[in-house]
C-alpha cells in the first residue's frame, strides 16, 4: 500500500491508509491508547483499541515519544465532541489495525512538542536534529524555503541568470576579516573564503551577463557580536546599464510580490501557521504580513541619525507587531568615513561603490564631503540589504584607491584583475544583497537569525553538534604546511 501523508488523510474517510512517522505524544487511557503521529505535514491522531487490533495493542503499549512507526488503519470521522479545531487534521482519526515499530528512541533531552525556545541553546544546538523536529522550527525551515524559492522564481521571471561563484578565492574588499584556507598544492599560499561575491558579480557584468543573482553564502571571520553568524546567506544581485532607481524598483517589486505570495501560501495552509497549536507558543503565528508604506520611504543617512538616532530605524506603528513590515531606504551615505584606528579615510560601504555623479569633482578637493551612490534597505530596525552603484571606470577606481591611501603596488596586487577588467569595456552597473536570514527572521517573528538557520553556530562561532572548530591530526596539518604555534 502506498504511503499517505497526514495532511491528506482528511479526505479519505472510510479508506485504509498506510502511515509513517514519529510518535509525537501518547495518551494511555487504559482500554484504549491514543497517539499523535507526526510526519513532515503535521499531526494525526491514531487510536489503538484492543478488540480491533489484537496483538498490535500490546505493541502500542510499548510506544514512547519519538519512536519511529509504520501504521495501517482506517480513517474515521471524529465525533463532534472530539473534533480538534486547532489541528488541520482534527476532524478525523485513524483506527489502527497494524503497527510496526521501525526504530526506538531514547527520551529526547528536551520536549519536542513544546516551544523549544525556552531550552538552553547549547543543548538545542547539540541536538539540532531534534530541535528541528519541533513545530516552530519546522515552520521556519518551510518559510525559508518558500522565501528562497520565491526569490529564485521572481528573478528568473525578470530575466536574471543564477550563477555560482567560487568559495575558494582571493580577498574581497568588504573590510571584514576573512577565513583563510591553506593550499596543500601551493605551500605557503592561501585561498580565502568570500565575505561576499562582490568582485565576481562585477566581473560577471564585465562578462556581459547584465542580470545576475545568486543565493550566496557570505563568510566573515568577525568577533561574534550580537546576532552575527560566521556564515550568512544573501540574495546577491547585480545589474548592468541601470541607475540606483532601477535597484529600488526591482527590490521593492520583489519584496511586495513576496509578501503577497507568502500571504497566499499562509491562506492556503502551505506555510504552517503557528496559531495556538503549541502549548506555550508565542502569540504571533507566521503571517499574514502587511507592508506599512509603498513606495518604501527614502530617508537620508543624516536625517535618520538626527531623527531616529539610528541608520536602521524601526518605523512600525506598533513596534511589537511582527506582522507589520516597515521597509525604508536609507540613502546619501558619505562615501568615506574617518577611521580612528587606521588614521585615514575608509570606504563606508566597500571600495567599489561609486560616488554620486555630482560629487565626483569633490574627490579632488574635499573627498570627505562626497556622498556615495549607495543605499541600505532597512525594516523594523534591522539592516536588510545594502548595495550601491559601482565604479566601472578604471581611472576613477584608481583615484578611490589613492584617496584610501592604498599604495599603487598594493592596489595592483589585490585588485589588479578588477582594474584590468575595467579596461575591457565594463558596463555601468550596480546591485544589492538582501540578507536571507534577516528577512526570514523578521517574517517568522523570531528574535534572532539562529532560529531560521538549520545549523547555526553559537554566539562564539562553535557548532556543538559537529564539534567544530576542531583540532586536526598532525598528518593533515603537515599536508597543509601548517604548524600550530604554542
Ligand atoms: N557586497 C555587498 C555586501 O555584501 C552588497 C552589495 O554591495 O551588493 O554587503
Amino acid at each position: 500500500m502506498s504511503r499517505t501523508w497526514n495532511i491528506d488523510i482528511v479526505n479519505k474517510i472510510g479508506g485504509e491508509v498506510q502511515l509513517y512517522g514519529w510518535v509525537h505524544a501518547r495518551r494511555d487511557m487504559g482500554k484504549i491508547i491514543f497517539i499523535d503521529l507526526r510526519d513532515r505535514t503535521g499531526i494525526m491522531q491514531v487510536v489503538f483499541a484492543p478488540k480491533e487490533v489484537g496483538g498490535a495493542y500490546e505493541f502500542a503499549k510499548a510506544l514512547r515519544s519519538e519512536y519511529v512507526v509504520s501504521i495501517i488503519g482506517t480513517v474515521q470521522k471524529r465525533t463532534e465532541k472530539t473534533v480538534n479545531p486547532k489541528l488541520p487534521t482534527g476532524t478525523v482519526e485513524i483506527l489502527a489495525a497494524d503497527l510496526k515499530i521501525l526504530n526506538e528512541s531514547k527520551t529526547p533531552p528536551f520536549e519536542l512538542d513544546k516551544d523549544t525556545r525556552v531550552v538552553n541553546e547549547e543543548t538545542r544546538l547539540k541536538y539540532r536534529y531534534l530541535d528541528l523536529r519541533s513545530e516552530r522550527m519546522r515552520g521556519n525551515l518551510v518559510l525559508r524555503h518558500r522565501v528562497v524559492k520565491f526569490c529564485r522564481d521572481y528573478l528568473s521571471e525578470h530575466d536574471f541568470t543564477e550563477i555560482e561563484t567560487p568559495i575558494l578565492t582571493k580577498g574581497t574588499p568588504e573590510g571584514a576579516r576573512e577565513f583563510l584556507v591553506p593550499s596543500r598544492l601551493h605551500p605557503g599560499k592561501f585561498y580565502v573564503l568570500p565575505q561576499s561575491p562582490q568582485q565576481f558579480k562585477q566581473l560577471l557584468m564585465v562578462a556581459g551577463v547584465e542580470r545576475y543573482f545568486q543565493i550566496a553564502r557570505a563568510l566573515r571571520d568577525e568577533d561574534q557580536r550580537g546576532d552575527r553568524q560566521p556564515e550568512h546567506t544573501q540574495l546577491d544581485i547585480e545589474m548592468s546599464f541601470i541607475e540606483a532607481e532601477d535597484v529600488y524598483e526591482l527590490t521593492e517589486g520583489l519584496m511586495i510580490a513576496m509578501v503577497g505570495h507568502l500571504n497566499q501560501l499562509v491562506g492556503d495552509g502551505l506555510i504552517p501557521s503557528r496559531g495556538g497549536r503549541l502549548p506555550g507558543s508565542p502569540l504571533h503565528g507566521i503571517g499574514p504580513w502587511h507592508i506599512s508604506k509603498i513606495p518604501f520611504p527614502r530617508i537620508s543617512y543624516s536625517d535618520a541619525i538626527e531623527k531616529y538616532g539610528s541608520d536602521k530605524p524601526d518605523l512600525r506603528k506598533d513596534k511589537n507587531d511582527p506582522h507589520e513590515l516597515a521597509f525604508a531606504w536609507i540613502v546619501d551615505f558619505p562615501l568615506f568615513e574617518h577611521s580612528e584606528e587606521e588614521g585615514k579615510l575608509v570606504a563606508t560601504h566597500h571600495l567599489f561603490s561609486a560616488p554620486r555623479p555630482q560629487d565626483i569633482p569633490l574627490l579632488d578637493s574635499a573627498p570627505e564631503k562626497a556622498f556615495a551612490n549607495q543605499y541600505d534597505l532597512v525594516a523594523n530596525g534591522y539592516e536588510l540589504a545594502s548595495g550601491s552603484m559601482r565604479i566601472h571606470d578604471p581611472k576613477l577606481q584608481q583615484k578611490i584607491f589613492h584617496i584610501l591611501q592604498i599604495p599603487v603596488e598594493e592596489a595592483e596586487r589585490r585588485f589588479g584583475h578588477m582594474l584590468e577588467a575595467f579596461t575591457y569595456g565594463a558596463p555601468p552597473h550596480g546591485g544589492i544583497a538582501p540578507g536571507i536570514d534577516r528577512l526570514v527572521m523578521l517574517l517568522a517573528g523570531e528574535p534572532n537569525i539562529r532560529e531560521v538557520i538549520a545549523f547555526p553556530k553559537t554566539g562564539d562561532a562553535r557548532d556543538p553538534m559537529m564539534g567544530a572548530p576542531s583540532e586536526l591530526p598532525d598528518k593533515s596539518l603537515r599536508e597543509a604546511h601548517i604548524k600550530v604555534a604554542e
